[in-house]
């Protein structure tokens, strides 16, 4: 088991070009001596070329978009291909936030598309699965979890694949705690996480389970980052509020 932990910042439609360029600046000289784990920064696309140089030659230190279309090109109006963040310098790319299937009406197939052309461009796909509140309290978050996991990873073959399945990342992000300030706790987490692994041993198999990341996300904080990070299956966290502000985001690296 070769489990690395993995914090990851979604700036979500937060920073200009500038601030995203001095918050870099500011965290690389405070994060110098953390070796022992990886750091993914998704800005918006402005500021994403930016960032990917910024983080340039940091062996541990990634630029991710937050969202490409499938394409490589074409008549897609507003949209960012794979090809065009690998263009610029970018290895990892945020697929299915559940900002972009509530707000903008992406499906699961729509996403397992992205999920497929991610993979064939080499770059990591952090693919977002988790319940909405109604979903939880109607005792659905597992059948969710399922459909969103084998719908989203429908049609890769183990075969000749394991080097392109051990780019995938999932992230699991309870709708409810998005935003919200209300996290889930350590044991609600690792339940969904530990079955998050278990469907991806049935999807692919037990060494890809066995090391596969998932990151928790969900009003992730310095205050509550450690007690998740001790859960077995919580590999990493996708942080959105917290990892705007440079020395809120240093202590969740330095959990
Ligand atoms: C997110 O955007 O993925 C997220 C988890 O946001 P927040 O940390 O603000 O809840």
């Amino acid at each position: 088991m070769d489990r690395r932990p993995f914090i990851a910042a979604n700036w979500k439609m937060y920073k200009t070009i500038g601030e995203a360029e001095a918050f870099i600046m500011d965290l690389l000289p405070r994060i110098k001596d953390v070796k022992d784990r990886d750091i993914m920064i998704a800005p918006p696309f402005t500021a994403l070329q930016a960032v990917a140089n910024a983080v340039k030659g940091i062996e541990q230190c990634f630029a991710a978009g937050q969202n490409m279309h499938f394409e490589q090109n074409g008549a897609f109006t507003g949209e960012i291909s794979p090809v065009m963040l690998r263009d610029i310098g970018v290895d990892y790319v945020i697929l299915g936030h559940s900002e972009r299937r509530h707000i903008f009406g992406e499906d699961d197939a729509f996403i397992n598309k992205k999920v497929l052309s991610a993979l064939s461009h080499d770059l990591a796909p952090v693919l977002c699965v988790g319940e909405r509140l109604e979903d939880r309290e109607a005792g659905m978050t597992e059948e969710v979890l399922r459909q969103q996991l084998t719908k989203g990873l429908n049609g890769i073959a183990v075969e000749g694949n394991s080097d392109l399945i051990k780019k995938i990342i999932i992230a699991y992000e309870p709708v409810w705690a998005i935003g919200t300030g209300k996290t889930a706790t350590p044991e609600m987490a690792e339940d969904a996480h530990s079955f998050i692994r278990k469907l991806i041993e049935e999807i692919f198999n037990s060494t890809i389970a066995e090391n596969i990341l998932i990151l928790y996300g969900g009003s992730v904080k310095s205050s509550n980052i450690t007690g998740l990070m001790k859960e077995e299956d919580i590999d990493g966290v996708l942080v959105g509020g917290a990892s705007l502000d440079v020395e809120h985001f240093e202590r969740i690296i330095k959990f």
